[in-house]
């Protein structure tokens, strides 16, 4: 399934899409949660619900609403540094041991089509494709032959990051979560649908690719990052982790190159559909 939230008329919902139209599933079924996050919450008999609603509901096109992030404002939005061997290598750092594992702000998070902000206090701004996976079930000190029952699904995240800010402080946090600097989406595929340790991932700066690799050379797999992070946090449904990103970010190339506004980065990922977003200007407002 293909969760997804939208918006029309000016309220936000949540929907399955199904072909090229989408289920607005509260009001195919008034039991099931109006955001996101709380569908989450409800688990798995909450997602056959889902399911089942998805297919009797009323389909709108997908052409008469707009996509949000799909989860507009997670709990916690974790991310991974270095955790591809080539990405490592392009960055002069050593293969990490453990995780490198740092936050992005949630008010970072943007959907599907909405601008991505050059800011006004850096031109450094950068793209990183990112398998993302969601959490489904609250846990804490999960073990990884258990860790993909606490995984909801998976989508295409762009890590966009500051490079001069990114350094500024040893934890890279201001550099991550700029405003606008979160895109997630187009939706969220359930679990069942892919297999997230054996995913392409691409990305296109005006469609010429910069990036090509797959998820199964992440140095610590999907069930390896749940079970280290949930032994430092109760991991929450709604949690959004990005996985790190391959090689072929703009400030490793010779010369380094930078986002400009007016192009535009699309993040692909098998399976999980498209994540596009213009490069702007941020707005003097
Ligand atoms: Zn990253």
């Amino acid at each position: 399934m293909k969760l997804v939230t939208f918006s029309q008329n000016g309220t936000s919902r949540t929907g399955a899409v199904v072909d090229d139209g989408v289920v607005d599933l509260h009001a195919a079924d008034p039991s099931l949660a109006e955001t996101m996050i709380d569908l989450l919450w409800a688990g798995e008999e909450a997602m056959a619900k889902a399911r089942t609603a998805a297919k009797s509901g009323r389909a709108i096109p997908l052409a008469d609403v707009t996509i949000e992030a799909p989860i507009a404002r997670p709990g916690k939005t974790l991310a991974i540094g270095l955790n591809y061997r080539d990405h490592a290598e392009e960055s002069g750092q050593e293969i990490p041991k453990q995780p490198i594992v740092f936050a992005k702000v949630s008010t970072c998070i943007t959907g599907h089509g909405k601008p991505v902000h050059i800011p006004r206090v850096s031109r450094a701004v950068d793209w990183e494709a990112e398998l993302c996976f969601v959490i489904g079930k609250k846990g804490r000190y999960i073990a990884k032959e258990d860790a993909l029952d606490y995984v909801a699904g998976y989508m295409c995240g762009n890590d966009v990051s500051v490079r001069d800010w990114q350094f500024h402080s040893p934890t890279w946090m201001t550099g991550k979560g700029f405003d606008t600097h979160g895109p997630i989406g187009p939706w969220l595929v359930t679990r069942d649908e892919v297999d997230g340790s054996n995913l392409d991932i691409k990305l296109f700066v005006n469609d010429e690719e910069k990036q090509h690799s797959n998820t199964n050379q992440l140095i610590f797999g999907i069930p390896e990052l749940v079970e280290y992070l949930s032994g430092a946090f109760t991991l929450e449904p709604g949690d959004v982790v990005f996985t790190g990103t391959p090689s072929g970010v703009g400030v490793g190339s010779r010369p380094p190159t930078f986002l400009k506004a007016g192009d535009v980065v699309r993040v692909e990922i098998e399976g999980l559909g498209v994540l596009e977003n213009p490069i702007v200007e941020e707005p003097a407002e």
